[in-house]
């Protein structure tokens, strides 16, 4: 008897009649003597409806109420899918994050799991229940209801099924895996076999919303295979694991897009030590988190000192380094809200030169400016217009050939 951990994303049970359809897989996974755990997210798109109902009523919303309010969309979920269990035949309890033992710190919004008491989840289990859990939420030490950022259920899955000690875990979604671009922008994209951590982990982290970041890593972490597979389809779907060979392929695997990027440019800096210092720190202590920064070489002693933040961070970030940048005599701070990331990512670039000239030169073809340019070993990433992105992602899937099985 296997123990399997599944997680439905809120796409899979939008409505009443697809609830009934995932109870039903569950119910199949069930009957064939496996322990079931089930993660479930909130219905469709009710965790933006929560959002924009809270900012109808405040103009800042107490993030302590906010990740209550948030947290109230997997619960609806995941007692509906425990009657439609029931009403097929079988044992199914449903259980809030906290009775789940998900413990977290204290970061509303984007708190960290710092443990997890599986006890009444393995107590349930050898009841003969499958047991369905209400993802992307958690309970402070003081006893208050935490969530875990967007996209967190997936992180949920992957912690449960590390505690668990589960041989796989499997999250289902709206498409058939992970493709090599988002296949709802690129008609020609291919879902892939398999995929590593390291590479994956780069795709969700620049933009790829198929995975949650903090789910690949702790997939990553305790060797928990992660399986990507639709939940309206039996397609084999994705598997994410760390066998995966690093230099088999000589080839960009995928293209990441992100459209939540906002560059921000302290002008006629004095280039002296403590200054970026002075301005990270402040940044760090704000929990506003920088992504690219660079600096210009300096000219007679002055530089401009130029980094990109999340687009809903912008605001707060200039509010802590325009006094900042005032206090140590820069000329000024100035902003652009309307940037994209676009990344090329693969293990095959890895000290093979060439991949960035076609990068560079298939967005020039196209007339596509590129603003900011950054790397990993395994990944070049270019902000460039927000306008221009989609066509971006298109242009490079074709000039990487990525449409092209292997
Ligand atoms: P869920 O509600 O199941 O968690 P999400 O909407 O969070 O689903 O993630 C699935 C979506 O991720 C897909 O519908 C697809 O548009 C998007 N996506 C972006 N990049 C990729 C990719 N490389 N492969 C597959 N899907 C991707
Ligand atoms: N419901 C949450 C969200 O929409 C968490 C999730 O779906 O994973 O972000
Ligand atoms: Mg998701």
């Amino acid at each position: 008897m296997a123990l399997i951990v599944q997680k439905y994303g809120g796409s899979s049970v939008a409505d009443a009649k697809q609830i009934k359809s995932v109870a039903r897989r569950i119910a199949a996974t069930k009957a064939t003597g496996n322990q079931v755990v089930v993660i479930v997210s909130a219905m469709g798109d009710t965790t933006d409806e929560l959002i924009r109902l809270a900012y109808q009523v405040a103009k800042e919303p107490s993030t302590r109420e906010l990740d209550v309010l948030l947290s109230t969309g997997e619960i609806v979920s995941s007692t509906l899918l425990a009657m439609a269990l029931k009403s097929l035949g079988y044992g199914a309890i449903s259980l809030s994050g906290a009775q789940a033992g998900i413990q977290t710190d204290a970061a509303y919004s984007r708190a960290r799991i710092l443990k997890v008491e599986s006890e009444r989840v393995v107590g349930e289990l050898k009841k003969g229940n499958i047991v369905i859990v209400a993802g992307f939420q958690g309970i402070t030490e003081e006893m208050d209801i935490t969530t875990l950022g967007r996209g967190g259920s997936d992180t949920t899955a992957v912690a449960l099924a590390a505690s668990l000690g589960a041989e796989v875990c499997q999250l289902y979604t709206d498409v058939d895996g992970v493709y090599t671009a988002d296949p709802h922008l690129v008609p020609g994209a291919r879902p892939l076999a398999e995929i590593g951590y390291e590479e994956m982990l780069e795709l969700a982290s620049y933009g790829a919303r198929v995975l949650h970041p903090r789910a690949v890593e702790l997939g990553e972490l305790y060797k928990i295979p992660i399986l990507v597979a639709s939940s309206f389809s039996d397609s084999p779907g994705t598997l994410i694991h760390g066998g995966v060979s690093m230099e088999v392929r000589n080839r960009v695997t995928s293209i990441a897009y992100d459209l939540n990027v906002a560059k921000l440019t302290v002008v006629g800096v004095p280039d002296r030590p403590g200054i970026a210092a002075a301005i990270f720190e402040s940044l760090a202590s704000a929990g506003i988190s920088v992504d690219t920064i660079v600096q210009n070489a300096s000219i007679e002693g002055i530089t401009d000192l130029t980094f990109t933040v999340a687009k809903s961070d912008l605001r707060r970030a200039m509010g802590v380094v325009k006094p900042i940048a005032d206090s140590i005599g820069a000329r000024q701070c100035v902003s652009d809200a309307k940037l994209g990331k676009i990344s090329i990512i693969g293990t095959g670039m890895q000290n093979t030169p060439g991949y960035a000239a076609r990068m560079f030169s298939a967005l020039s073809e196209k007339g596509i400016n590129i603003q900011l340019i950054t790397t990993s070993e395994i990944r070049i990433t270019c902000i460039i217009s927000e306008a221009k992105v989609e066509e971006a992602v298109r242009v490079l899937h074709r000039a990487f050939e990525l449409e092209i099985a292997e």
